[in-house]
């Protein structure tokens, strides 16, 4: 398991460097997916607006299980 911050790399989502997001591993059990959450706030070219966190990647299966509250969060895909 790498940690959970200071990741190399820029997201293929939305291009800002990966260490700028947070990630959090879905909290149902036994899922490994994970939660990815850009805090760099810039996001107008995807139409959101203001300085808001966005979700650039969830877990399908258990789009809410994340102990960050993303219900009303950006989703920048899908
Ligand atoms: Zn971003
Ligand atoms: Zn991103
Ligand atoms: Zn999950």
């Amino acid at each position: 398991m790498s940690a959970s911050s200071g990741r190399s790399g820029f997201c293929d989502i939305c291009s800002h460097a990966n260490n700028e997001h947070t990630f959090y591993a879905c909290t149902a059990r036994g899922c490994r997916n994970e939660f990815k959450i850009c805090q760099t706030g810039s996001h107008q070219e995807f139409n959101v607006d203001g300085k808001v966190y966005v979700l650039c990647d969830w877990c399908l299966d258990h789009p809410y299980s994340c102990i960050w509250d993303v219900t009303s969060m950006p989703r920048l895909k899908r």
